[in-house]
């Protein structure tokens, strides 16, 4: 039988306090001037919470990938669960878009940026686009197969020495997963033991990691206020005057996709309650929200799919990192939305060979962009250009991405998230959702949760 926990020693309601005292901190900071205060005195606790999350991304992928294929019997099965998550990541991906294409075009949020609004944003924040247009640049000049060359490293430390090179370590470990099938169990044996221990060590270090979560998001929300407001909090309150319509159309779309497109791929292919899902992974939504980061968030999002809701790590260790590098939902629906709305505010129509061009390249840039703050706006540009829009466009919404980065990083972790559900119940690897039993495993001695988590399947 479950242990009942106090409410407060749930990790989503101390995440949730600590959010909380963190834009009451950011509100009175940018009010009294205290962004340098900020900057040196509390920024830096949550810039140490992101990298100790990004620290244990690269060897949980690798030890927990590499475990997961070596423990398949066949690779029919590899390559099964291969497709099965290409063609939900993609079809997903689209019907986002087409989400964000509805919403914009239904309530042209362009149309409603006042002129003189308008020309001040452009004005204001021309000296960050051409940074983006740059970076924008060289993604562009690369030819149309540079992204199959870019998944084959030729060192693995290179590799394994940033965690924007995600796809690489997941082809990495499935390659040496793939070499381990085909040696005598003796011969792998020994890898395999080093490896479990790895990961058994990586999970732990996602629980202590945790326990600092609250300090480290009230960190990232007030820096992210400061920056934000500047010293000048009615800077917020113009810009969102002025955007107010697009930042709905985005978070209508967002809300919309979330509920209709995971919520209905879960119903149609699992039996788990929306409201275990939800439960389970609220600190992972809490987490990309503070970070608005998909690939920081990925150690807690693999943890969370297998301890909370059941997902065996042979489809987490597979889904969840190929999503978290792949599959931006949130990121792509915001393209569309944002494309159509730069147009609109630029008096230019998008037609309908706008808007089906609109669909092909938000799918594209999402499986290209990178899973860090920011990243979306930069793949924004090559959308713009390839409609026709100027890209010095994105001035226009510069000011509010970061608020939007926020909330479509948490889409993006929620499709990551239900994806592997699904796919683990597709499978028959779904076990039973442990959600009300005490979220933190960290003990110094003793038994081990994991140890016991033998997957149940569902059917
Ligand atoms: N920050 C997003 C993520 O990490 C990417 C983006 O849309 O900028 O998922």
């Amino acid at each position: 039988m479950a242990e009942k926990e106090a409410w407060y020693k749930k990790s989503h309601w101390q995440i949730l306090i600590g959010m909380f005292l963190g834009l009451l901190y950011g509100l009175i900071a940018a009010a009294a001037g205290w962004t340098k205060f900020t900057n040196d005195w509390i920024a830096p606790f949550g810039v140490i919470f992101i990298n100790s999350l990004q620290l244990i991304a690269v060897p949980l992928v690798v030890a927990s990938l590499v475990l997961g294929v070596a423990s398949l019997s066949d690779l029919k099965k590899l390559s099964r669960i291969g497709g099965k998550t290409l063609a939900i990541y993609i079809t997903t991906t689209a019907i986002a878009v087409v989400f964000g294409l509805v919403i914009v075009n239904v309530l042209q949020p362009g149309l409603k940026v006042p002129e003189a609004a308008r020309m001040q944003l452009q004005e204001q924040f021309a000296g960050d686009v051409s940074a983006k247009e740059a970076v924008a640049a060289d993604v562009q000049n690369r030819g149309p197969l540079q992204i199959l060359i870019d998944i084959v490293p030729s060192n693995f430390f290179e590799s394994a020495s940033s965690n924007r090179n995600m796809l690489q370590i997941v082809f990495v470990s499935l390659m040496v997963g793939i070499g381990l099938i085909q040696l005598e169990k003796s011969q792998a044996k020994p890898m395999i033991d080093v490896l479990e221990s790895l990961n058994h060590v990586v999970i732990r270090l996602v629980d202590l990691i945790m326990l600092f979560a609250p300090l480290g998001v009230f960190s990232l929300i007030a820096r992210t206020i400061t920056d934000l407001a500047g010293d000048d909090f009615s800077q917020i309150l113009q810009l969102l005057a002025a955007l107010g319509f697009y930042c709905i159309a985005v978070v209508l779309g967002l809300v919309l996709h979330v509920c209709v497109t995971y919520f209905g791929l879960l119903k149609l292919t699992t039996k788990m309650p929306i409201k275990t899902f939800l439960k389970g992974i609220a600190p992972v939504q809490l987490v990309a929200f503070s970070t608005s980061s998909s690939g920081a968030t990925l150690p807690l999002t693999m943890e969370r799919c297998e301890e909370k809701l059941g997902v065996s790590e042979e489809v987490s260790s597979f889904v969840v990192p190929l999503g978290a590098t792949i599959n931006m939902d949130g990121t792509a629906l915001y393209q569309a939305v944002a494309a159509v709305f730069i147009a609109q505010s630029m008096g230019m129509d998008v037609g309908l060979s706008g808007q089906i061009t609109i669909v092909l390249t938000a799918v594209l840039a999402s499986i290209g962009t990178a899973a860090v703050p920011g990243a979306g706006i930069i793949m924004l540009v090559i959308i713009l250009q390839s409609i026709g829009v100027p890209s010095s466009g994105i001035a226009l919404i510069l000011g509010v991405d970061r608020i939007l980065d926020m909330l479509r990083t948490v889409t993006n972790v929620t499709g990551d998230a239900s994806v592997a559900v699904a796919i683990a119940s597709l499978e028959g690897q779904l076990g039973e959702p442990s959600v009300d039993e005490p979220d933190s495993h960290v003990r110094l001695h003793g038994d081990d949760p994991a140890q016991h988590d033998e997957p149940v399947s569902q059917d």
